[in-house]
């Protein structure tokens, strides 16, 4: 060990959200105690800032565990309640972050602007005395004499405790490229296999390509071998690779766990959500009674984007200039069935580079949730994406970070509180 040398009581590795705001939690509850955070890339908050569409979705109006997958629901029902959605918007009005509600309840700054929150989170920390260091990557951490050697390049941190906060491996340029998991494992964690989640789909075929930026609203249905078919209801977005929005995004996570268990998944939607696939051959009767002498993909316009009939009409061979009152039964059955349940091949996702968020991770259970330290290794605290819990499109996965953050800052902080571990 022959590069410089530091100390401080607690080392966070990793300053995106779930770490900074530990190290904020911490200092606060903690005064005159040392943390700080190391982070391999050149800036910190990359994630941040391009978050929410680059206004960061902080939150939202309401959380329960059912917003999340992964690890068990109890553990994460537990953590929530410690520092829950309301307690986020109270955390950034102190700091000046006013939020502001938009559809399906997702929590964003006034300002619009990502920025203003991790300006926000970076100024906070440096008022309450967090060492923050950039361009410290983490490759190694070891059990020394009174805790932990943190070796990030030449330097070498020495920490009585060390929090890992280094996310998934979602968006690798962010400087998340799951090498964390690797830090946990060497101190004696499992994995669970992590996937792409919160991910556009990459379709087979040609049927999405003249489809490119046409949006309308769906319910998609996750078949996967042997467990419950997962539906979920929202806009969905065509593009020249394949399928995008909130509806795909949050599917997404359905597909490839199915996957990555080794069970076959299909993914099938309906393109009238509102009406049940078994209701839609009467939809379709009732469009020809009311409305016999229009044109087939004129009557259909009414139910969806002419682009989308326009399509499906023309895989299935109808001729789009039939008039609903000749409109064969056959024909009839074969649309409301391919409306009802129209399959999407989907070949893949596309990948890490494109994902909002990582599933799997570091299991739940190898933590106490009381505390989120590790219970493998004492002295170890794991928080964030790391762990086994990635939640649906909404601000959800911001407020694990929070939340996850909150629960092994207080635990540090009331350690280092507690006599025995005050220094002389
Ligand atoms: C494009 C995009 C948009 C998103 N939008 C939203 C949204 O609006 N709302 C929402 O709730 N969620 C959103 N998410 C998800 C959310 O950003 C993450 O769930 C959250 O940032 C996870 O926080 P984290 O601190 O656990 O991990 P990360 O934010 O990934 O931070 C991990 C940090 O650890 C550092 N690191 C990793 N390995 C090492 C190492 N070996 N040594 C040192 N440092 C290391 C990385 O550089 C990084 O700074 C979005 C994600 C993406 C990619």
């Amino acid at each position: 060990m022959d590069g410089p040398t530091q100390s401080a009581e607690v080392a966070i590795v990793g300053g995106g959200a779930a770490g900074l705001a530990t190290a904020i939690f911490f200092a606060r509850h903690a005064p005159g105690r040392s943390v700080v955070v190391l982070d391999g890339a050149a800036k910190l908050g990359a994630k941040i800032l391009v978050s929410g569409g680059g206004r960061c979705n902080v939150t939202n109006r309401t959380v329960s565990a059912a917003d999340f997958y992964g690890g068990s629901p109890n553990v994460v029902k537990r953590i929530l309640a410690e520092f829950s959605a309301s307690d986020t918007v109270a955390f950034f009005n102190k700091l000046g972050v006013e939020l502001h509600e938009e559809e399906h309840g997702k929590l964003f700054p006034n300002t619009n602007d990502a920025r203003t929150v991790l300006d926000a989170l970076l100024n906070e920390a440096g008022r309450v005395g967090v060492q923050l260091l950039a361009g410290h990557r983490v490759t190694d951490v070891s059990l020394a004499t009174d805790g932990f050697a943190v070796a990030a390049g030449a330097t070498t941190t020495f920490a009585r405790a060390v929090v890992l906060a280094t996310g998934g491996r979602s968006l690798p340029k962010s400087g998340s490229d799951g090498f964390g998991y690797q830090l946990a494992q060497n101190l004696g964690h499992s994995l669970v296999p992590v996937t792409p989640a919160l991910v556009p789909l990459v379709l087979d075929g040609e049927f999405h390509k003249p489809l490119s930026g046409v949006s309308h609203p769906v319910e998609l249905t996750v078949h996967a071998d042997g467990a419950k078919p997962v539906r979920i209801r929202g806009m969905l977005l065509w593009t020249h690779f394949g399928i995008s929005g909130p509806v795909v995004l949050d599917a997404s996570r359905h597909w490839h766990r199915a996957r990555v268990d080794g069970r076959d998944a299909t993914v099938s939607a309906s393109f009238l959500p509102d009406h049940d696939p078994a209701a839609i051959d009467g939809v379709l009767i009732a469009l020809a009674s009311s409305s016999p002498a229009v044109h087939l993909r004129n009557a259909l316009a009414r139910l969806l984007p002419s682009r989308v009939a326009d399509a499906v009409v023309g895989k299935l061979n109808i001729e789009p200039s039939t008039v609903m009152a000749q409109l064969t039964k056959d024909a009839r059955r074969l649309l409301g069935h391919a409306l009802g349940q129209w399959s999407l091949p989907v070949r893949d996702s596309r990948g890490y580079k494109y994902a909002e968020v990582t599933a799997g991770g570091i299991p739940l259970d190898e933590v106490d949730p009381r505390t989120l330290a590790s219970r493998k290794c004492p002295g170890l605290y794991l928080v964030g994406e790391i762990l086994d819990v990635d939640g649906r499109i909404g601000g959800f996965n911001f407020q694990w970070s929070w939340s996850s953050a909150w629960v092994a800052a207080m635990a540090l902080a009331r350690r280092f509180n507690a006599s025995e571990l005050q220094t002389p």
